[in-house]
């Protein structure tokens, strides 16, 4: 079966790779192209979903051609739906092409960017660097490409762990957190729940997070913050970090990131800023005040593979003290670090000393490609476009008294909801309906909304990290989710509000 003495072609020659591969850009090609005609989502159909799960591993292997046609007749037909120019969920963003090339072109050249002296590590750094000067960071920060915000905030909280107890006087990659004073994380309800995971992952435990009370705008008081900080030091705690965000993935709020920084100054806790979602909007004139301060953080997350477009994963976490990083995860004792040798086979100090990962993937290359095709000022532009589609569909909404639109708008997130005048008041009602109409437009494929509660209520939201979305597509998401409204209120009839369980 296999010419090569029984063995399978493994590295297969030059036309063998141009004839698949060409087949494979043809495919991408089709499918970037044809995307907008087809809905903006449908589920994978039940008996297509049990197929994949159930099918038997390959004992004979099969063609090429038969593995790229289910890419075309499977893969490429019940996308996430993020490609779409009616999508709007969650933070997802369509993928830009040059990653899209460049992730093939890193899978090429496969390297383990663990350390060493070949190009990625190179190209890694440069990027970093490059994000660093993007977002007003120190030069001599360091930093790393991680899968994303949550990577991202457990190896700034690892990094923030360490500082904690060393000044507590206690090593606690040795001891552990046996022994350790009582760490508590500062953060508001709005922050995301990735800082929550990490906190019960290294040991800290979610009972020791504390929530700082908001404003009505959802954003951090910093008054508050430091009322807090008092009393718990007070008390002999000892902070572990403050989470403040740069664009909440609810709202997009920014907590006011100046005054927290020096309230956090003040007591001398470390500040991590989650920028996942909302840092890449510096670049922008109208947002460039409000994130100035994220340069002054401890740790900066910031996900390349939301709002700069790179295809998943992409995630980066910066790190003010790089001492302190490698502190936290090195396990060359300190006697023994060297720099590093940029002439031999060793290169630069090793990426794996600072952080938790051995083998690395090359994530870095869709970045650098994306930066360096779009540059600062390209970036700019789709940014401002983005939430230029955000603030058409608030203007939409507004001049609709059917629906309430969450204010302030901030950034490129609407949340609304429909509020007929018949239910008003009626929040049980309010809800049933909402929900349904989410369903409804989830599951139409004219385009698609994710959801959100805020203040203990039902908003339908969209974000739109979306530079295919053009005026007309956001009209047509907004006349679907009118449409939705009519259809689950026909007749002035208020959908069955689910009934409250007792208790
Ligand atoms: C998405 C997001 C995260 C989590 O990041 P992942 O890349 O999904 O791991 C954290 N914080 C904010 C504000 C986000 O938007």
């Amino acid at each position: 079966m296999h010419a090569d003495g029984g063995l399978p072609a493994f590295a297969w020659d030059r036309d063998e790779i141009r004839r698949a591969g060409y087949r494979v850009v043809d495919l991408i090609a089709d499918h970037i192209a044809d995307l907008p005609a087809q809905p903006a989502f449908r589920p994978v159909p039940t008996a297509l979903a049990t197929a994949l799960v159930e099918a038997a591993l390959p004992r004979d292997g099969m063609s090429v051609d038969l593995v790229l046609d289910s890419f075309a007749n499977v893969v490429g037909k019940h996308p996430f739906g993020n490609g779409h120019p009616r999508y709007y969920g969650w933070v997802n963003s369509p993928p830009a092409i040059i990653g899209v090339l460049a992730e093939a072109f890193a899978a090429t050249v496969n390297a383990s960017v663990a350390g060493g002296n070949h190009a990625a590590v190179w190209i890694e750094r440069q990027v970093l660097d490059w994000v660093k000067q993007m977002l007003g960071f120190p030069r001599e920060a360091m930093g790393l490409f991680v899968s994303g915000g949550s990577m991202a905030a457990l190896t700034a909280l690892a990094v923030a762990r360490h500082v904690a107890c060393a000044k507590n006087g206690l090593d606690v990659r040795s001891v552990g957190l046996q022994s350790a004073t009582r760490l508590r994380l500062y953060k508001s309800a709005e922050g995301h729940g990735c800082n929550q995971k990490a906190v019960e992952l290294l040991g800290i435990g979610s009972a020791n997070i504390v929530t700082v009370p908001s404003d009505a705008a959802l954003r951090i008081r910093a008054d508050a913050l430091d009322e807090l900080l008092t009393r718990d030091i007070a008390a002999g705690d000892t902070p572990l970090a403050v989470v403040a965000t740069a664009g909440t993935v609810n709202t997009g709020a920014i907590d006011p990131l100046d005054s927290i920084a020096d309230v956090c100054a003040r007591h001398g806790v470390w500040l991590h800023v989650d920028g996942a979602y909302g840092a890449p909007a510096i670049l922008t004139p109208q947002y460039q005040a409000p994130l100035a301060a994220i340069s002054r953080a401890d740790s900066l997350a910031i996900d390349p593979h939301k709002w700069l477009y790179v295809p998943v994963d992409a995630g980066v976490i910066l790190i003010r003290s790089a001492s302190a990083m490698r502190d936290a995860f090195s396990l060359v004792p300190p006697y023994l670090r060297t720099d590093g040798n940029v002439a031999g086979v060793q290169g630069p100090t090793w990426f794996s000393e600072y952080g938790f990962e051995q083998t690395r993937p090359f994530r870095a290359l869709k970045t650098w490609a994306s930066l360096a095709h779009f540059g600062t000022s390209g970036y700019a532009a789709l940014l401002q476009h983005d939430i230029a589609m955000a603030l058409h569909l608030a203007e939409l909404l507004r001049k609709d008294d059917a629906f309430q639109l969450w204010e302030p708008q901030s950034l490129s997130i609407v949340c609304f909801r429909a509020v007929p005048r018949h239910l008003r008041g009626n929040e049980p009602a309010l809800e049933a309906l909402n929900r349904s109409v989410l369903n409804e437009v989830q599951l139409g494929g004219e385009g698609f909304l994710s959801s959100t509660v805020i203040d203990g209520k039902f908003w339908l939201r969209a974000c739109v990290v979306n530079p295919r979305a053009k005026e007309p597509d956001v009209d047509a998401v907004f006349h679907a989710v009118q449409a939705a409204v009519r259809k689950a209120t026909v007749g002035g009839h208020s959908p069955h509000p689910s009934r409250p369980t007792p208790g």
